[in-house]
């Protein structure tokens, strides 16, 4: 009241990029109170005694420090624990949105393309496009498989610095040709990036293919196994490449809780690898479930997460909503997707509670 910023001018954005303000932000829906079966989360805590063993470790922890700029021990042993083929390399991001920047920043001479089939990962165009690269979305057939044709097509045409292929694909939920994505990798003059970050759910990997293929980079993250909110990914390619992305990354990308985090929980993969075997029998539950609605298509998957049709999205959506349980409308992502929901496979008790209001909502 009566202070000076009464008369302040307003800000003058007209400063910023103009691509930056013309976007809208990535949007993250509340949650409150809801059954949260949006964002692919492992819907599983840690065993107590776990949680408990992690608390004393992060009691430790020197939070005065700045972390390791290169965390070599931890990245030892993850690439132990990942049988990471010798004379590979990995780096380590902040979730792997981090390092899909990176990668597209390493390649984004004027006039550079990334490509990927569409839809796909959202931040695969979003970070083009903020990275300064030129983005083209290559559409998937009706059935989400690969256009085999219109990749190569688009590959001769467009010459991509980089192309994303999602593995198994999201939001659609499945594994590609693999042959098709051979031949993908074949035809590329550039990068082409093996995203597995639903590794635990399709138990299907590109990894020891990366001895063989100099342009293959493989790309993971802990999120979509239990730990997203420690925010941790990681990019595996020949040395030869990590050497360079690294340059680009910031010196402490990843901070001390989630490399002290990460550390205890690769001495307990058991663990999340017994909740992914739980969520990949859930899935099969959920999809007969799914498949036994009138007026439900759903589609198969390798991932965490289910995509089916109905016949009114937004109705369902919002009847879901109403009944306290929140999906994903993915209906107007892209015209492929007309009239699809993607759920998360949750716990049972998640499951059966989407079920009830799904039959209710339809
Ligand atoms: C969820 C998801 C990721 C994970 O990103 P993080 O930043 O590691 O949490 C990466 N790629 C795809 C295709 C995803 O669906």
């Amino acid at each position: 009241m009566g202070s000076d910023t009464n008369f302040r001018a307003r800000p003058d954005l007209s400063i910023l990029r103009d691509d930056v303000r013309a976007t809208s932000a990535y949007h993250v829906p509340p949650a409150d109170g809801l059954v949260k079966l949006d964002a692919m989360e492992n819907p599983y805590g840690l065993p107590e005694t776990l949680a408990r063993a992690l608390g004393e470790r992060l009691a430790r922890v020197a939070l005065n420090r700045y972390p390791p700029s290169n965390p070599t021990a931890l990245k030892a042993k993850l690439a132990r624990a990942i049988e990471l083929p010798a004379g590979m390399a990995l780096m380590l991001g902040n979730g792997s949105d981090e390092l899909i920047h990176l990668v597209i920043q390493a390649c984004a001479k004027p006039g550079a393309v990334v490509v990927s089939p569409w839809p796909s990962f959202v931040m695969y165009e979003l970070s083009a496009k903020f990275d300064g690269c030129r983005f083209v979305g290559v559409p998937l057939r009706a059935d989400f498989s690969l256009d085999r044709d219109a990749m190569l097509a688009a590959i001769a045409r467009e010459r991509p610095a980089v192309i994303f292929i999602a593995w198994p694909n999201n939001p659609t939920g499945n594994l590609f040709d693999r042959a098709t994505v051979t031949e993908i990798l074949d035809a590329a003059p550039g990068l082409v990036v093996l995203d597995e970050a639903y590794l635990p759910f399709a138990c299907d990997t590109w990894l020891p293919q990366l001895a063989a293929r100099s342009n293959l980079l493989v790309l993971r993250t802990l999120s979509k196994l239990g730990l997203a909110g420690i925010r941790l990914g990681y990019l595996c390619a020949d040395a030869a490449w990590i050497e360079q992305f690294d340059k680009l990354r910031p010196p402490y990308n990843v901070n001390v809780l989630t490399l002290a985090t990460a550390d205890l929980m690769l001495d307990h993969l058991d663990v999340l690898d017994a909740q992914a075997a739980d969520i990949r029998a859930e899935r099969a539950r959920l999809l007969a479930a799914l498949r036994a609605l009138p007026g439900v298509t759903a589609f198969d998957s390798a991932a965490n997460f289910i995509l089916f049709r109905v016949a009114d999205a937004d109705a369902v959506f919002a009847g879901l909503k109403s009944r306290g349980i929140l999906i994903k409308n993915v209906a107007h992502m892209h015209p492929l997707l007309a009239g699809c929901l993607r759920t998360t496979v949750g716990t049972r008790q998640e499951n059966d509670a989407f079920l009830d209001a799904l039959k209710a909502s339809l």
